[in-house]
């Protein structure tokens, strides 16, 4: 089955739980959470920038939010 190798596999954001094709988000390179494209990149122009080479940080990263204040968000949850 050649198409198997460009199936798209899904996974669940980390930030809101929604399920998402994981070509469209991506792992955080701070706080290592897998995130769907709206909580990873934010806004299209940002996803540009790191098709471009910028890297790949969370909007909460970039906002220069602490990462235990994340874990424990994340940690709230479950
Ligand atoms: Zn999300
Ligand atoms: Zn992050």
């Amino acid at each position: 089955m050649p198409f198997f190798t460009k199936s798209i596999f899904f996974t669940e954001c980390d930030e809101c739980d929604r399920r998402f094709s994981v070509t469209s988000g991506g792992v955080c390179e701070r706080c290592r959470r897998i995130l769907c494209a709206r909580h990873l990149h934010g806004s299209l122009g940002r996803r540009i920038a790191i098709g471009l080479g910028a890297k790949m940080l969370c909007v909460r990263c970039r906002n220069g939010e602490p990462l235990d204040s994340i874990a424990s968000s994340e940690v709230g949850k479950r």
